[in-house]
């Protein structure tokens, strides 16, 4: 593979330094206060978001989980193995975005069949959920959302055990009991606390202080542990361990399946604590049934260039797919940025309206999949984007029915935006044998449902509050996410592989909720349109438009564009967070040519991820 797309291909060479520099110094006034000022310092040539070399390369949010990716691949496992493992540290380093009691999306380049493969690793809801378990039989309204937040109600049967199981008989070459000594390690000896994890905490200190064991593990003397201190988890190092000498079973089938139950049934509620923490619906039987599936990847071709998503339950390869397919309808350049992220972001508010429309569970809600990624389909909504003017959201969905009419009028309901936690975590990585992975792993928002098994060291996810809580009025549009019971709420997670050629050119993905679909697409609409390279793509300050009315966006992008979107209708507001102005922590990854391979993490958000290679060369 060239170093650089050949003339066949529409990408073009990156304006590397100059852009990259432009938008690293610019970005510091993302995350103001004191998070920055206790952000470490960055150096010019060898920062910790970049590495570039040989011989497999990781990125994640978290400085531990890629060197234990970096350990296990120096030992000769491949990319899966190193996914795994580094997803086993984020549950001891990461444990409010990353757990034992959450889900995930993992999508993976095979190169020896050199097929892309993905992996669904969703809660699901119990068989006693329907559509109106999230409602208060008293007004007929769904629970305060806020109240759904912190419940057994809210949790889901977790699949990231299921899913690494699954991972590893499919790709892995080495077991999971050797995958988990690194994180068994790091959680006996302690880790050191940074802002981050003090900040995670402390915005979940209220919630954390009203649960007994999450108290007790997190809240050590009664507050957030402070900065530069050791944090250990010696139960969770015990469950690992346990993990590893009983197997996948022992969590679905065994006695961690019925502790599991009892916290959800019985949320262990400090004595006196006035919050109402309702109980969940979940029964052994749902753990037993759990299975983390294979799914078809989801395919678009852009710009002559394959792009790989995740299949529903998430909306985020259909989405994604769905935009590009209409961007393809037009061109962009870096030479008018402001007609690129005009386009970008109607794009993004027509695959949105769509999104909500017919994207739910597969195995439950019929989603016409072919019909949102056809081309047919694309052009038809790419005609509804007037180039001078912003679009009024919310937008109708179209009909993906296989009919497609140039700039056919759209007409029915519109679906408003579900609430999506914003915050979970995505990590890359690729081996010297050309393996390549992205994977998302969550427990829903910062610190899932608060709900910590007792004595097991970890949180429980609060993904079921995905689902649409609210079923829809008498005659109003359906809605393919309503509870139900075994289904997955539907999900934005968007791990994305790109092939040029056929072979991995692209990896990337990242946290953010709802906002993860749009962070995604405008990482590849950066670096395969707008010439920037991939370090500066994932840079690049981030704005959100979801069919709502108002787009979202960083101060940065609002600095650079507001005005001259304003003038083309757009509405435009800071981003709120959490935390304040930050949209997602993407990591990704860009073969530059055979075996050279450039990891990417964020270089500010959350106070900047961590990038390493096997073999370095400067
Ligand atoms: N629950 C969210 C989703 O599945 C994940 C949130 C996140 O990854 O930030 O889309």
């Amino acid at each position: 593979m060239p170093a650089v797309p050949h003339d066949r291909s529409p990408v073009r060479p990156p304006r590397r330094l100059a852009l990259a520099g432009a938008l690293i110094v610019a970005l510091p006034l993302l995350a103001p206060g004191p998070a920055t000022a206790a952000a470490p310092p960055r150096t010019g040539t060898d920062p910790r978001w970049t590495a570039t070399g040989y011989g497999g390369a990781v990125a994640t949010v978290d400085p531990d989980a890629s060197r234990t990716a970096i350990e296990v691949l120096r030992k000769g496992g491949n990319a899966a193995d190193a996914a795994v493992a580094a997803a086993a540290t984020l549950g001891v380093t990461e444990p409010y975005v990353a757990a034992l009691g959450g889900g995930g999306f993992f999508a993976y380049y095979d190169a020896r069949t050199r097929r892309v493969h993905t992996i669904d690793g969703r809660e699901t809801a119990p068989a006693r959920m329907n559509e109106r378990s999230f409602v208060d039989p008293a007004t007929g309204r769904a629970i305060p959302f806020d109240q759904a937040v912190t419940s057994g109600l809210s949790v889901g049967v977790p699949g990231t055990v299921a899913q690494w199981e699954q991972v590893l008989d499919r790709f892995g070459s080495k077991k999971l009991s050797t995958l988990l000594r690194p994180a068994i390690r790091i959680a006996e000896r302690g880790f050191v606390v940074d802002q981050e994890f003090h900040d995670q905490t402390a915005v979940n200190a209220d919630r954390f202080a009203d649960i007994a064991p999450t108290r007790d593990l997190f809240l050590p003397g009664g507050k957030p542990p402070e900065v530069g201190t050791t944090f250990r988890n010696p139960d969770l190092a015990r469950t690992y361990r346990e993990l590893a000498e009983r197997g996948p079973d022992w969590f679905y089938r065994g006695s961690l399946a019925r502790e599991i139950v009892r916290t959800v049934k019985n949320p262990p509620v400090v004595p006196g604590a006035s919050r109402n923490v309702r109980p969940g619906l979940m029964e052994t039987g749902d753990l037993a049934r759990y299975t983390a599936p294979m799914r078809r990847p989801t395919r678009v071709t852009y710009r002559g260039l394959e792009v790989y998503g995740m299949a529903p339950p998430s909306s985020g390869g259909s989405t994604v797919g769905e935009a590009l397919n209409i961007l393809e309808n037009f061109r962009l350049s870096e030479d008018d940025p402001v007609q690129a992220m005009h386009h970008y972001l109607e794009a993004s508010r027509l695959a949105y309206a769509d999104r909500g429309r017919y994207v739910g569970d597969p195995d439950h809600v019929d989603v016409p999949l072919s019909g949102l990624l056809s081309k047919g389909f694309a052009r038809e909504r790419a005609c509804l984007i007037d180039p001078d003017r912003a679009a009024t959201s919310p937008v109708p969905p179209g009909s993906p029915d296989g009919d497609y009419r140039a700039c056919e009028p759209a007409g029915g309901a519109t679906g408003e935006l579900t609430h999506e936690g914003p915050q979970t975590t995505h990590l890359v990585v690729a081996d010297k044998w050309g393996n390549v992975v992205a994977y998302n792993i969550t427990i829903e928002q910062f610190g899932g449902s608060g709900l910590t098994v007792p004595g097991r060291g970890f949180l429980l996810n609060n993904e079921l509050t995905d689902f649409t809580l609210q079923p829809p009025a008498p005659g109003a549009a359906p809605d393919p996410n309503l509870p139900g019971p075994g289904k997955r709420p539907r999900s934005s997670m968007a791990p994305t592989l790109v092939l040029r050629d056929g072979k991995p050119w692209l990896a990337v993905g990242t946290p953010g909720g709802s906002t993860i679909i749009t962070t995604v697409l405008q990482i590849l609409v950066n670096r395969i349109d707008l010439d920037m390279d991939l370090p500066a793509a994932l840079a690049a300050p981030r704005a959100t438009q979801r069919n709502t009315p108002q787009t979202l966006a960083e101060p940065a992008f609002l600095e650079r564009y507001e005005a001259a979107l304003e003038a083309m209708g757009h509405d435009l507001a800071p981003f709120p967070g959490p935390p304040a102005g930050q949209i997602g922590a993407a990591t990704g990854l860009e073969f530059l040519r055979p075996g050279l391979v450039q990891a990417v993490a964020e270089p500010v958000r959350r106070h900047g991820g961590s990038a390493l290679v096997v073999r370095p060369v400067r």
